[in-house]
């Protein structure tokens, strides 16, 4: 090692650390897999995708956004709670028009994540009373909603039905 340092002298060699060009490609391909963002920021994405609330460490309320205070309480601390991945539906909505550009019909639903009030879209299911039902087991799923110039994805959730994983 020491012979080979000498036969590179400072002198002879550029400084910068310029290591990545040696792979010959520019620096905005040097990673293969695409960056992915959660459409919300309560969603946490990884190995095991799960929803994150805002737990009031006085009472315990649950929050999906950010609060100054507990509205349960009035308290003002706050800690990250990770929310059940399945749960139960409580209640939903079939939801027939919509906003131009949002497919219709898609089911709007309130998932009991072990006592934790979710609001997201039932997935993955025929959207009619036959195949959405009161009480139907569900589970987080992700996917992915769209892609910006950088290659960016953008990545959604819904609860799918448990049965069917
Ligand atoms: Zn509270």
């Amino acid at each position: 090692m020491v012979s080979t340092q000498r036969s590179w002298p400072h002198d002879r060699i550029p400084v910068e650390p310029r290591g990545c060009d040696t792979f010959g490609l520019p620096d905005d391909r040097r990673l293969d897999v695409a960056e992915q963002v959660p459409l919300v920021d309560y969603l946490v994405l990884g190995d095991e995708p799960h929803l994150q609330a805002n737990e009031c460490t006085a009472c315990g309320a649950r929050f999906f956004d950010r609060r100054n205070a507990c509205a349960s309480c009035g308290k003002t601390e706050f800690t990250k709670a990770a929310i059940a991945t399945e749960g139960v539906l409580r209640s939903f909505t079939i939801v027939a028009f919509a906003a131009p550009g949002i497919p219709v019909p898609f089911v709007a639903g309130i998932i009991d994540c072990d006592g934790t009030q979710v609001r997201a879209n039932v997935v993955d299911v025929e959207p009619d009373p036959e195949h959405v039902t009161l009480g139907m087991k569900l589970k987080l799923t992700t996917f992915p909603i769209g892609e910006d110039s950088a290659g960016t994805e953008a990545i959604g959730f819904g609860f799918a039905p448990l049965e069917a994983n």
